[in-house]
């Protein structure tokens, strides 16, 4: 990978596409593009071949795939799984040739903090919801007698259609009681959001629960409709190594079709040229410029609404409304003896126990690659924290974080738990919150940019924060990017320029 930027190479007659951001999205939009415009010619560049350029800011590629050293074991430290059950994820693996290091989690269960006792997830759910009635029994515990009666009691309350989006947390409290939301629900949106079910869209978070809500339909009967619980097989897949090895994976191919990926490259700047765009870059004093056919933007929503705030002004108002939460992982690496009889994947802490941790993955439980490449002394374990709006909660130092995040364990887990080795990684900003309404903002945003010639947008703000979810967003940019600037990229090696 090349480190830093040219000076602009104005009168080139090469066509150039720039992807600005090397996170998931970027990267696969770049691949798409790089590997549609041909293999990497082994003479002389054709003239007139597609140049693909991937500017990241950061000294690596990834953004929120990454892995980082514990305790001597190389573990993910940002997005440790992807969900199976959708095809992009799986898809690109088998694209990249990377089935055989396809590995899905054990099948140990997870666990949830509810008044301070521990207890296993509840099967029949959907992100915490009960959907099955036959199944009621696994909320004991967890929901007082009172409470889990009150779900019970569901299909008997009166069923109104919901006609326009609303948060999780009232629809979820009127059909079965608050307990199911601050026990059951938070917890899991916690997971994937780091939100809050009081200002998540039900629409935009929980799409299988939003139709029955439209429907009108009562949700304990659900567990039998194939649309709610989705289609049999692994629920989530990760890759041997880690999921943030498949960044590394995807910059090597886009440079192997000829593409290039330029790291520490923050651009700061984007403008439109009679044809198409220039994109500032390099220090305010001194500048580099870079010229572009196209544009895809596969930045977090504030670095996004900078960028378009000049001249796609309505897209920059919608990214710029969009609230991001913050979070943190803290990995350790806690001597074995410590975690005997610790056999789940992991726990669940909702808010309402007032932790600051809100998960806990034992990784050497979870994923076999992770006990194999650690057969020492050492049991590989994530805690993560953060939630929207609680940011105070991570201002504190390393040390003091990660102190205080294996105490709780310590606490939770009722041993003492002292690992050898901890790593702090913070996510600022990280998780956008898909608030109510978030939906119709995404296609607000989607229209101001549908119009602009060679520009394209993508990212975990559109449709859906999951790595799936990413990839899908940004083969839909990769398309829409070649509906504005007219090119069919298979024929562009030796195209005209358009
Ligand atoms: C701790 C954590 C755990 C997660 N776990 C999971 C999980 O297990 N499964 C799952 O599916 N999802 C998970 N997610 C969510 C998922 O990882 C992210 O939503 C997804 O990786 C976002 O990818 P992205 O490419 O859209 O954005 P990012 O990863 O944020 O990438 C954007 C990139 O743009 C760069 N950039 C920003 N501004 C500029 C600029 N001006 N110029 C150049 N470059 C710029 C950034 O440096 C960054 O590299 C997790 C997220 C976090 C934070």
């Amino acid at each position: 990978m090349r480190k830093g930027l040219d000076t602009m190479e104005q009168t080139t007659a090469v066509r150039r596409l720039v992807v600005v951001g090397g996170g998931i999205s970027g990267l696969v939009a770049a691949y798409r593009l790089a590997t549609q415009a041909g293999p990497a010619d082994p003479g002389p560049q054709p003239e007139g071949r597609t140049e693909i350029v991937v500017l990241e800011s950061s000294p690596t590629v990834g953004g929120k795939l990454a892995v980082a050293e514990v305790g001597g074991v190389t573990v993910d430290v940002g997005a440790e799984s992807m969900l199976a059950r959708r095809p992009e994820g799986v898809g690109l693996l088998a694209e990249l040739g990377l089935d055989d290091e396809v590995v899905h989690p054990r099948a140990a269960s997870a666990s949830v903090l509810s008044r301070g006792n521990l207890y296993p997830l509840p099967p029949g759910t959907v992100m915490g919801v009960p959907v099955d009635r036959t199944r009621l029994s696994g909320l004991a515990g967890i929901l007082d007698e009172e409470e889990v009666a009150r779900v019970g009691h569901e299909s008997r309350r009166e069923v109104l259609r919901v006609t326009e989006d609303i948060d999780v947390a009232s629809w979820v409290t009127w059909r079965m009681g608050r307990a199911v939301v601050d026990r059951l629900v938070e917890p899991l949106l916690g997971g994937v959001y780091a939100g809050n079910a009081d200002r998540l869209s039900l629409r935009a978070t929980v799409p299988q629960l939003w139709q029955r809500a439209r429907a009108g339909r009562p949700l304990l009967d659900a567990y039998t409709q194939p649309e709610v619980t989705g289609p049999g097989g692994p629920v989530f897949a990760g890759l041997r190594g880690g999921v943030g090895q498949l960044p590394l994976v995807l910059a090597r191919g886009i440079e192997d079709a000829g593409g290039e990926v330029r790291t520490g490259v923050t651009v700061r700047g984007l403008t439109r040229t009679g044809q198409g765009w220039r994109l500032e870059t390099g220090p305010a004093g001194s500048p580099d410029f870079l010229d572009a056919d196209g544009v895809i933007l596969a930045v977090p929503p504030a670095a996004a609404a900078r960028l378009l705030a000049a001249e796609v002004p309505a897209a920059a108002e919608g990214l710029g409304a969009v609230e991001t939460a913050s979070v943190a992982v803290v990995a350790a690496a806690v001597p074995r003896e410590q975690l005997e009889g610790v056999t789940g994947t992991g726990l669940l802490i909702p808010p309402i126990e007032n932790r600051l941790i809100k998960a806990a993955t034992f990784s050497s439980n979870k994923w076999r690659w992770v006990s194999d490449e650690n057969r020492s002394e050492h049991l590989i374990v994530r805690l993560s924290l953060g939630r929207a709006r609680e940011e105070t909660v991570l201002q504190r130092d390393d040390t003091e974080l990660s102190d205080l995040a294996v105490a709780e364990l310590s606490d939770v887990l009722r041993r003492e738990v002292r690992p050898a080795d901890t790593k702090v990684v913070r996510w600022g900003g990280a998780l956008p919150q898909y608030e109510v309404g978030h939906l119709d903002r995404v296609h607000r945003i989607r229209e101001a940019v549908a119009g602009v010639r060679g520009l394209a947008v993508c990212g975990a703000v559109f449709d859906g924060v999951g790595i799936p979810a990413c990839i899908a967003a940004a083969d839909r940019a990769v398309h829409d990017l070649g509906t504005t600037v007219r090119i069919d990229l298979r024929t562009l090696a030796s195209g005209p320029r358009v």
